[in-house]
């Protein structure tokens, strides 16, 4: 029996969710909810499934959910959904709180339900074949850089970018976080439009992040420096370069991947997680340690200001 899916929120992102569910043969997409009632109802009609514009209605008609709506929404939505029984993927950032995350969390685990959320690099194939390659980083660096959009301009780029590669950089480390150093402006916007992160790990790891949604071309890079190695990742390609010494000269291999859409690979595990009662790739606790970061940031940066 396919699993029976609802998306909450069919903005920007929330369609993608739609279209890809759509495509998947383990999942039946069975209805939409958003409060733009035009704009549930385009999209029902598009992809031939149910439109509501209050998200209550949706619960009784599906298994699991998509919660694609504002980050401010994700809390009360998640915690409903969750009360009726349902599994969710909540996009990221998990919420706005660490309160609000660790209730969700709880929730979900007292429920015996499946919580997701949508760090969907974890999923780039680049990034899972340099896995295998990663061995006790010393160094990483992380490059995200974008145009300006003017989209997600309502928060930090640290919250709405640097939280994809602070959870890729948390996950590869392994370690706690020792030191946090920070700077960062707001340049067109009235949130921290470019930011750099310095992160120390107790196991001696270091790592420089940038994020920025004032570059004229789109970036997204990862750079890991380990003994006798250095690993190259690219975000938009999903290559990975390994250069490595022999004897006394530098080699390189180069790994490609089949490409794949990021995306479609997040929903076809949550479906797969939901269909199965397996553990995704990101769940809440991983989705709140990297807020938990990006909070801890957002900190640094503010005093940082008051200077
Ligand atoms: P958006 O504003 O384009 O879409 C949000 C939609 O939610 C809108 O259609 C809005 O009408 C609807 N909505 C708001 N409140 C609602 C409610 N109570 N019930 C039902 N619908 C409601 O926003 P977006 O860019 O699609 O972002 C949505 C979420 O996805 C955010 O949390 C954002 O951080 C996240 N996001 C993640 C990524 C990623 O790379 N994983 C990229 C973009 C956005």
């Amino acid at each position: 029996m396919p699993v029976r899916i609802g998306v909450i929120g069919v903005g920007y992102l929330g369609r993608h969710h739609v279209r890809i569910y759509s495509e998947l043969k383990d999942a039946e997409l069975v209805a939409v909810a958003d409060i733009n009632s035009m704009r549930s109802e385009d999209i029902a009609k598009t992809y031939g499934c149910k439109s509501f514009t209050n998200y209550a209605d949706i619960l009784g008609e599906c298994d699991a959910l998509s919660i694609v709506t504002p980050t401010s929404t994700h809390h009360k939505i998640a915690i409903e959904c969750l009360k009726a029984g349902k599994d969710v993927l909540i996009e990221k950032p998990i919420t706005e709180s660490i309160d609000e995350a660790r209730e969700i969390i709880e929730e979900a685990e007292k429920n015996n339900l499946l919580l997701q959320v949508g760090h969907l690099e974890r999923y780039n194939q680049g990034i899972i074949a340099a896995e295998e390659l990663i061995k006790e980083p010393k160094f990483i660096e992380s490059e995200r850089l974008s145009p300006f959009l003017g989209r997600g301009t309502d928060v930090d780029v640290t919250l709405d970018l640097m939280i994809h590669d602070i959870d890729i950089v948390m996950s590869i480390v392994k370690s706690r976080l020792k030191e946090i150093r920070a700077v960062g402006e707001a340049v067109l916007t009235e949130k921290i439009d470019v930011a750099k992160v310095w992160l120390e790990f107790e196991n001696g790891c270091k790592a420089l992040i940038t994020a920025s949604r004032l570059s004229p071309e789109k970036q997204r890079k990862l750079r890991v420096f380990q003994k006798d190695a250095y690993i190259s990742i690219d975000y938009q390609s999903q290559e990975v370069r390994r250069y490595f010494k022999t004897g006394s000269d530098i080699s390189f291999d180069v790994i490609k991947p089949e490409s794949k859409e990021p995306l479609k690979e997040e929903l076809r595990d949550f479906v797969y997680c939901s269909m199965h009662r397996k553990r995704p790739r990101v769940s809440g606790i991983e989705a709140m340690n990297a807020l938990d970061v990006v909070l801890r940031i957002t900190e640094v940066l503010k005093n940082s200001h008051q200077v």
